[in-house]
């Protein structure tokens, strides 16, 4: 079969590597729908060591896409049938660990004490047409929802859902969303969901309007407006009661620290860069509480593909963009520019 495995210096290539086998305790999926994610940009754009953030290094070329949805096409022998049948609809859980620390037993496998391996980063990922995972990996998918929407569930909207999760969201909230990407459109969409009144910020005038179309009830661009002043404006002066960053840039995450109220809560979720926080005005004075989410558990994984299909939520609709495998190195380029929707390669029947 043929894999995408990024080069650096955004070259991608379409590879050639076995068809995978199960090990005793593997399954194969037969991937349906693989999803790009914002932080695949990273070890697109990587130049020389392709290692990814800080997850750990690479030895020879590894499948890209964390992502993965799709169904089982084989089972390995010591896999049981409750775990794993043949034909079953199912998303992956995109890491695995030693299987016996605490947070491995609670789902959090990303978390193990012994360190994890990251699919589509330090192992082989979705954008392939199988993947060979352990069978613990697995997550239903309910039959209401698309391959393409248990994709989006596998990283970026399942990572929006536990981070309001964590900031505890209600529908008495007002909630700054910064930069709507992949993961601030579904924490507009799915905080709309849960009754929360939701402010969205993007540099970008495509992503706003798109924004508006989730549901958000006030859209702020900072390139052309004070984003602290205008929340303000829109808050009774007070500040939005919860903020979450999924920019991962300094003047983003400052912006989410600066727009939250007395007693607010700023949640960080976006990867890389930094930020620098005056911490006496910023956040003593105003007794503000900051923290932050990195994706989610299995279980978690699997509340949010419950909670997407009762809502019945429009995830689908994250997607501009719907490929082919040998599109890559075109989708890839498109995602670059950030400021387009999502993408995702579609395969056969899908
Ligand atoms: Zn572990
Ligand atoms: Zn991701």
């Amino acid at each position: 079969m043929r894999g995408v495995t990024f080069l650096g210096d955004r070259k991608l290539q379409l590879a050639e590597f076995p068809d995978p086998t199960p090990g005793p305790r593997d399954v194969v999926v037969e991937i349906k729908a693989s999803g790009m994610c914002g932080s695949d940009l990273k070890p697109y754009r990587a130049n020389g060591e392709t290692s990814s953030l800080g997850l750990g290094r690479v030895s020879g070329p590894v499948i890209a896409g964390h992502e993965p949805c799709g169904v089982i096409a084989a089972v390995g022998s010591a896999v049981d049938e409750r775990t794993a049948r043949i034909g079953a609809r199912v998303m992956v859980h995109h890491y695995s660990g030693c299987g016996t620390c605490r947070h491995c037993q609670t789902g959090w496998t990303q978390m193990c004490d012994a360190g994890s391996t990251v699919y589509g980063m330090t192992g082989h990922g979705a954008h392939a047409p199988y993947m060979k995972v352990p069978a613990h990996t697995l997550v239903p998918l309910p039959d209401e929802l698309s391959f393409a929407t248990g994709a989006a569930i596998s990283c970026g909207t399942g990572t929006a859902y536990q981070a309001l999760k964590r900031l505890n969201v209600g529908g008495g909230d007002t909630i700054a969303v910064v930069g709507q990407g992949p993961v601030g459109l579904s924490a507009t969409q799915l905080a709309v969901a849960m009754g929360a009144r939701v402010i969205a910020l993007d540099v970008s005038a495509e992503r706003l309007n798109r924004a508006k179309e989730f549901g958000a009830d006030a859209l702020i661009n900072p390139k052309t407006d004070d984003a602290v002043a205008a929340i303000k404006a829109l808050t009774h002066r007070a500040g939005a009661d919860l903020a979450l960053d999924t920019s991962g840039t300094p003047d983003g995450r400052l912006a989410a620290v600066r727009a939250t109220r007395k007693w607010g809560t700023t949640c960080f979720v976006g990867e890389g860069d930094n930020v620098t926080i005056d911490v006496s005005p910023d956040m003593l004075r105003k007794q503000l509480s900051i923290l932050a989410s990195w994706t989610f558990s299995t279980v978690i994984q699997g509340d949010c593909a419950r909670f997407v299909a009762d809502r019945k939520i429009g995830v689908d609709h994250l997607f501009t963009h719907r490929w082919r495998l040998d599109q890559a190195d075109e989708a890839y380029r498109l995602f670059d520019r950030q400021t387009s929707g999502k993408g995702v390669f579609l395969m056969d029947g899908a």
